[in-house]
């Protein structure tokens, strides 16, 4: 009989499905990033197991001692926020870091890579909000940061990444997110060079609306895991 995780996968799947479609896109188009914080890896297998492939963590340390519980195979994203002096950890463990907010935090973790001989892919988290509790970058300091982008070669960086203000109605996040990707849009054109093509948008409440506005990463923690009981 398939547990609980491996049920709430496929509900999850089947609604991301639907959504894509009522939005005209395939729904291969969209990763599911399933977020394990706070959750046992014992629990997280479950889901690995039932064919979950992306598993977001937002903290390093919890991460690296997650992983070794896990199939060498599952892709690691980080998608809270880095410190400069965990690059190093980050760039060993992680395929892709959600969470670039300035050029120095990039090339910080770019020289890390280097150092470690890893490629990774990154996204540079907006704050278009201008929540003085969040992190991320503000949009006029995006250019700056791309900038440093076209010098990386250990880390590409391939789009953008948001978390609006916490709302019960998944309908508010929707200007933030089509508005992310009308950044993506802009920034397309303005860096050629870059291969700028992910959006990281939508968690449980609002991985529908998001992938309604063109979410290509979705990154959902309850709808797989349950509620968290940890902080
Ligand atoms: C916890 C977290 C999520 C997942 O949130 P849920 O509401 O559990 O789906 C997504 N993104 C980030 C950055 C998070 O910290």
């Amino acid at each position: 009989m398939a547990t609980a995780i491996a049920q709430n996968l496929e509900v999850v799947r089947a609604r991301i499905e639907a959504a894509a479609r009522r939005a005209g896109r395939d729904p291969k188009s969209v990763t599911l990033v399933g977020v394990s914080k706070t959750v046992p890896a014992e629990r997280v297998q479950e889901a690995v197991a039932a064919g979950l492939g992306d598993l977001g963590e937002n903290r390093v340390q919890e991460a690296r001692e997650k992983a070794p519980h896990l199939p060498k195979t599952v892709r690691w994203h980080l998608v809270g926020h880095l410190q400069g002096n965990k690059a190093s950890h980050a760039a060993r463990l992680f395929q892709v870091v959600h969470s670039i907010d300035s050029a120095d935090l990039l090339r910080r973790l770019e020289q890390a890579a280097a150092r470690e001989g890893r490629r990774l892919d990154a996204l540079v988290q907006l704050d278009l909000a201008g929540e003085p509790t969040k992190f991320g970058a503000r949009e006029d300091e995006l250019d700056g940061i791309l900038a440093a982008a076209a010098t990386c070669r250990q880390v590409a960086v391939r789009g953008l990444m948001i978390l609006p203000p916490y709302d019960p109605d998944p309908g508010q996040a929707r200007p933030h997110f089509r508005r992310l990707r009308a950044l993506l849009e802009e920034a397309r054109a303005r860096q050629p060079g870059l291969d700028l093509k992910e959006l990281s948008m939508g968690m449980t409440e609002d991985f529908e609306v998001a992938i309604e506005e063109g979410a290509t990463l979705v990154r959902v923690g309850r709808a797989l895991f349950g509620e968290r009981h940890r902080a």
